[in-house]
């Protein structure tokens, strides 16, 4: 995409968590990007997940055709559909180059769409594959603060590095994830009301640790709350990360596209 620093133009950021391969998008995608794209996105990062539907095959599709980054994973909620093939699927891509990410992954235990024990050995075994292949994590964490910070300690992810995105844990999950290295992203939750404790890790996390996403189609920031959430709102995230922090707009999209770049290794 263009970079978006000429005049009139709004500061370049990125989402570095979508879903816009998803079905929610097939009527205007084409719209969606361009939205994008006007609203000063330089790139946004395509989360593909294994289901039952071609979730992932989507992903790479969409993805492909509109010339974006790619990740691939097995999500928590997913979990108990995982099996060797899945991993062998993912690590193909990875040595193919078609993906920057493993992800996401994770622990949810808000949901429990697939046992817990289940989601551990899932997760675990996805840490162990980024290894492998040496790629960053995106981790999804729902109310498993300690078992998520507890499982990357132990299965070595300083090593691959990654970012804990839609940041919802406590300070405890902020300072270990830190701690290996990984990168924090702030999400329209952010904004939400009763966010206290989501706004003030975004106040203290160090500038070049955190990330920017939407997770569209969910979780659209004020003014677009009840809508379905779309790239160009990171922008709200943004701003509303710039007035915690005490800095401006323009500061946050510069930073966060910064370190988007290094971690998923992307030429910005
Ligand atoms: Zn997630
Ligand atoms: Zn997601």
């Amino acid at each position: 995409m263009a970079d978006a620093t000429e005049a009139g133009r709004p500061i370049a950021l990125v989402d570095s968590h979508t879903h816009i391969d998803m079905p929610d998008f097939d009527a205007d995608r084409a719209e969606v990007v361009a939205r994008a794209r006007e609203a000063g996105l330089a790139e946004m990062l395509v989360v593909g997940e294994v289901d039952e539907n071609g979730g992932l095959e989507r992903a790479l599709r969409v993805a492909g055709g509109l010339g974006l980054p790619v990740t691939a994973g097995v999500h928590p909620h997913q979990a108990k559909l995982a099996n060797e093939a899945t991993y062998d699927l993912i690590r193909g891509l990875a040595r193919d180059g078609r993906i920057v990410a493993i992800g996401e992954v994770g622990l949810d235990f808000h949901y429990d769409y697939s046992p817990r024990d289940t989601q551990r050995a899932v997760f675990r075994r996805q840490v162990r594959l980024a290894r492998d292949v040496g790629l960053p994590l995106v981790v999804h964490t729902r109310e498993a603060d300690d078992e998520t910070a507890a499982l990357l300690e132990e299965e070595g992810a300083r090593e691959t590095g990654g970012v804990i995105h839609c940041f919802t844990g406590g300070p405890q999950l902020a300072r270990r994830a830190l701690a290996l290295g990984f990168y924090i992203s702030f999400s329209g939750i952010m904004t939400f009301p009763r966010a206290e404790g989501i706004q003030q890790v975004a106040r203290d996390v160090s500038e070049d640790r955190l990330l920017v996403e939407t997770d569209a189609p969910f979780l659209a920031p004020p003014p677009h709350r009840g809508k379905r959430n779309e790239p160009a709102f990171v922008v709200e995230v943004a701003r509303k990360l710039g007035a915690l922090r005490g800095t401006t707009l323009e500061a946050i999209g510069l930073a966060a596209r910064r370190n988007y770049a290094r971690l998923f290794r992307r030429p910005l």
